[in-house]
């Protein structure tokens, strides 16, 4: 059996460092009061549709959609704001009236060609604030996303910042630009082309050389907004300053989804290749309003785990020791299976970790075995300690050996403990 095309097993060996992360995030979250927050995997497919919009890519081509028994329409999340925001809404999370801080981390599935740093099941670990207009939200979660990334031992990235405006000011630009773009129409790459009437702002990320050409001329969305657009994206970039994270401002920098306005960030390493974006995010002020809720303004991001950890997983597995079962357990000979129930119950209790032999070997083969998993030390029971009432240690190292009286166990328990 084949697994899926664009999935992936992580193996034990990998979900240390996975754990490394959420815990780093998690301490993070914590210290500025972000809770973390699980939402269903499946939702009805009228939520994305509704939020990320008819004209993206995302809802367009890459949603992973299917019928229940019961003809409803559902969508395995392609991402992680939507479903937050409707939880958002379901809970009254807005009734405390305060500002809502929520992270999340889970697997996300979007149907695109599957390439390094590109995958149908992903996972991405985000965070919302909700509740504020202020430009001092924006800021905090980008400093969020700095310090974690930092913490993580990513440093050679860039944020790229832009402003989006308002609806209204988008509309306006829209227009100018879609005439702009159509006297160029035939020289358009065919993906910008099939966008000019949907989806006319994502031709602004195209790729292709040509149509970047032609866009260098182009109208410029700054030139479309108003005094308080202009205003937020101020603060927001003032206050990054005051706090010396380096940002370039790309004009030209739109999201693959219809609800943000104003902000707009990507964090890009220069270590990955075409898959260089770790980090996506803005401000969605008028998403929650849209589902149905209370009109709520929002600012978040989401981290590709998967692309972060191509760029720090070989500095994580220095870091991190995998953590080796510290004695190994042999028996051999009968009898030996009580005592060595009782020895573990035991360990348990002291926080010592274990592992113990199923394979009824030779002692000589269980020594080897130790070693092989790395332990520190082997305890053995064999019909020599259960007629002598012990247990002997062996320290795999120096292959030093001593034999412990069961009845003075805590001798054992504290040489072990040691060694820990
Ligand atoms: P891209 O332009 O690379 O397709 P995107 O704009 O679609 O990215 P977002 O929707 O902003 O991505 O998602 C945030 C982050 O999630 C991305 O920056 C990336 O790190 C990660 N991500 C998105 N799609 C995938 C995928 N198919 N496989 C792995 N990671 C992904
Ligand atoms: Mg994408």
């Amino acid at each position: 059996m084949q697994l899926l095309r664009g999935t992936k097993d992580i193996l034990p060996d990998e979900i240390v460092l996975w754990q490394h992360i959420e815990k780093t995030a998690s301490k993070i979250m914590k210290l500025a009061n972000y809770h973390e927050i699980r939402t269903p995997i499946i939702e009805p497919t009228s939520l994305f549709k509704r939020s990320i919009g008819n004209g993206t890519d995302i809802v367009n081509k890459e949603m992973y959609n299917f019928t229940d028994q019961n003809s409803r329409e559902i969508t395995l999340r392609p991402e992680g704001t939507a479903s937050i925001a409707r939880a958002f809404i379901n809970n009254k999370l807005y009734k405390n009236n305060t500002t809502n801080r929520l992270w999340y981390l889970g697997p996300m599935f979007r149907y695109e060609r599957p390439q390094q740093g590109r995958q149908r099941q992903f996972h991405q670990l985000g965070l919302e604030c909700i509740g504020s207009l202020n430009p001092m939200a924006d800021a905090e979660v980008i400093r969020i996303a700095h310090k974690l990334l930092k913490e993580l031992g990513c440093s050679n990235y860039t944020m790229e910042i832009n402003s989006i405006g308002q609806l209204e000011e988008r509309k306006k630009y829209k227009q100018s630009f879609i005439e702009y773009l159509e006297p160029y129409i035939n020289d358009l790459d065919n993906n910008s082309r099939n966008k000019l009437y949907t989806n006319p702002l994502k031709i602004l990320d195209s790729k292709d050389i040509k149509t970047k050409e032609i866009i260098y001329n182009a109208p410029c969305l700054h030139d479309y907004l108003d005094t308080p657009s202009k205003k937020h994206f101020e603060k927001v970039c003032e206050y990054l300053e005051f706090l010396n994270i380096q940002y370039n401002i790309n004009k030209q920098l739109v999201r693959g989804l219809d609800y943000y306005n104003y902000t707009a960030f990507e964090i890009k390493t220069k270590s990955l290749g075409t898959q260089d974006t770790i980090c996506g995010g803005g401000r969605y002020d008028s998403l929650i309003q849209e589902l149905g809720g209370p009109s709520v303004p929002a600012v978040g991001w989401a981290i590709g785990i998967e692309r972060l950890l191509l760029i720090i997983r070989d500095q994580l597995n220095n870091k991190i020791q995998e953590n080796k079962p510290i004695v190994y357990l042999a028996i051999n000979g009968q009898n030996t299976e009580k005592e060595i129930l009782n020895l573990i119950q035991l360990l348990e209790q002291k926080g010592i970790s274990y592992h113990l032999d199923l394979d009824n070997n030779s002692l000589q083969k269980q020594l080897k075995k130790a070693d092989r998993q790395g332990a520190k030390a082997c305890l053995i029971i064999r019909d020599y300690e259960i007629t002598n009432n012990c247990i002997t240690l062996k320290k795999l190292s120096t292959s030093e050996q001593k034999q412990f009286n069961i009845i003075n166990i805590d001798n054992l328990i504290q040489t072990l403990e040691k060694m820990n």
